[in-house]
């Protein structure tokens, strides 16, 4: 049923007080159901990834062909490439004219959202009326800001030279998006980041209805991609009128440092229950400060060798960081977890998978704790965890660790999407294998 044209819409605009329009439940949405998908307008794969994923279904992929006149776009297969030609065709020549350079993703992106209005049916410049309406927050910003996005600005005008020499005459915008500097200050402010199964993050996209949804740092919904369709998904029951919200960015940090972020980049003060109460905060903050200072100062370095994917000289520092006074820390420390969770990949990556396990199941108690709604960090988290286990031949403890990541992303990405599929083929191999080796037993 879900989708159908039939069905009665589950979200209307209105105006949230205090904060503008916003998007509220039209009727009662339970737990876990599916709220509503949308499309991209517009979207491009971000330049950190352009060779390993197609530029059309947002697919990773080992092999892909690649276009042979920019040289940057790539597709898995013939069938994309040729689907993907109506919005690269005006891209490609732009992207052309710049070479060696490559614009930033955000110039990209905006470039993307003009060619496919010029391409398109009156249904997306309708959408686009949602953009149009946005404040472009330019009066607020920092002269520093302003200075950024001017040049970012400049480069998209000559980026568009090639197609659409005078924006201002693009009339297939609407007049608050012609000019190139409110146009790109629209876009990093609406776009979203679009993820993967595992939340990397592999893209940048625009979708006009759903950038109405304000931000809470307990949101009652989450968004979770299926290639680049957008699923928003309830996580708590919400009631008819009740606003419907998502988080803008990671929930797992200090208010402090939500509230900064949120204002830097989205031009508010977030007043959310959360933020306002300084929820969990404390427990953060566990453990004596002269102990849990140098974790946090390492913080930087070592996201920079993750960075570089300098996997061993990672994870050697985390272990000298999580030994001595680092390992006196309660694992609720935010600074601590983060090492910890950086641990874990680079064990992955190391193929430690015994170390990975340790620092997995560390993290997951802390998870449990700091992710009282379900949420698609936690399900993955566990997913990675149960791989681990099962891999290492922990049958029992794969299969209670599968199911409790079911329990979370049943709701959180539904159990049509494919890494649920993936999930419940998981729990199904344990499954046999606990049968076969109770029956050799016997
Ligand atoms: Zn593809
Ligand atoms: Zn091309
Ligand atoms: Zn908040």
């Amino acid at each position: 049923m879900e989708g159908k044209l039939t069905m009665a819409p589950r979200l209307e605009r209105f105006v949230s007080p205090g904060k503008g329009n916003g998007l509220r439940a039209a009727a009662r949405i339970r737990r876990g159901e599916l709220v509503t998908t949308a499309e991209p307008l517009a979207c491009c794969v971000s330049n950190k990834l352009a060779r390993d994923v197609c530029h059309q279904c947002f697919t990773r992929c080992g092999t892909l062909l690649r276009c042979s006149q920019c040289k940057m776009a790539r597709y898995c297969n013939v069938s994309c490439q040729k689907q993907a030609w109506a919005g690269h065709k005006r891209e490609c020549k732009c992207l052309r004219s710049l070479l060696p350079r490559v614009p930033t993703d955000s110039v990209r992106l905006a470039a993307r959202l003009i060619f496919a209005l010029f391409s398109s049916s009156k249904s997306s410049s309708a959408e686009l009326y949602s953009l149009d309406e946005h404040e472009s927050h330019l009066n607020s910003m920092s002269e520093q800001k302003k200075q950024g996005l001017s040049q970012l600005a400049s480069m998209l005008e000559l980026y568009l030279q090639p197609e659409v020499p005078d924006p201002t005459q693009a009339s297939v915008l609407p007049p608050s998006c012609q000019e190139a500097l409110s146009l790109i200050a629209k876009v990093t402010c609406n776009c979203f980041t679009i993820s993967d199964g595992e939340l990397q993050e592999i893209g940048v996209g625009l979708y006009p209805s759903l950038s109405l949804l304000n931000h809470d740092c307990r949101p009652n919904c989450v968004m979770v991609f299926e290639g680049t369709k957008l699923q928003l998904r309830a996580v708590r029951d919400v009631n008819p009128e009740e606003e419907l919200t998502i988080s803008y960015i990671e929930t797992l940090s200090l208010t402090e440092d939500r509230r900064r972020q949120l204002e830097d980049q989205y031009h508010f003060t977030c007043h959310c229950q959360r933020c306002d109460s300084h929820d969990k905060d404390g427990l953060m903050l566990s453990g004596e400060e002269s102990t849990w200072r140098p974790l946090k100062e390492a913080l930087p370095r070592l996201e920079a060798l993750k960075a570089e994917s300098n996997w061993q000289v990672l994870l050697e520092s985390c272990n000298q960081l999580l030994s001595g006074d680092g390992g006196t820390v309660p694992i609720e420390n935010l600074y601590k977890l983060r090492i910890l969770d950086m641990a874990l990949d680079a064990s992955i990556h190391l193929e430690q998978w015994d170390k990975a396990l340790i620092y997995g199941v560390e993290t997951l108690k802390v998870y449990r704790r700091f992710y009282p709604d379900p949420h698609p960090v936690h399900g993955i988290q566990l997913m990675r965890v149960g791989k681990l286990q099962h891999y290492l031949e922990h049958i029992e403890d794969a299969l209670n660790t599968f199911r409790e990541a079911y329990k979370i992303m049943k709701l959180t990405h539904g159990d049509d999407h494919p890494l649920t599929i993936d999930l419940t083929m998981k729990m199904e191999e344990c499954r046999s294998e606990m049968d076969k080796q109770s029956f050799s037993r016997q």
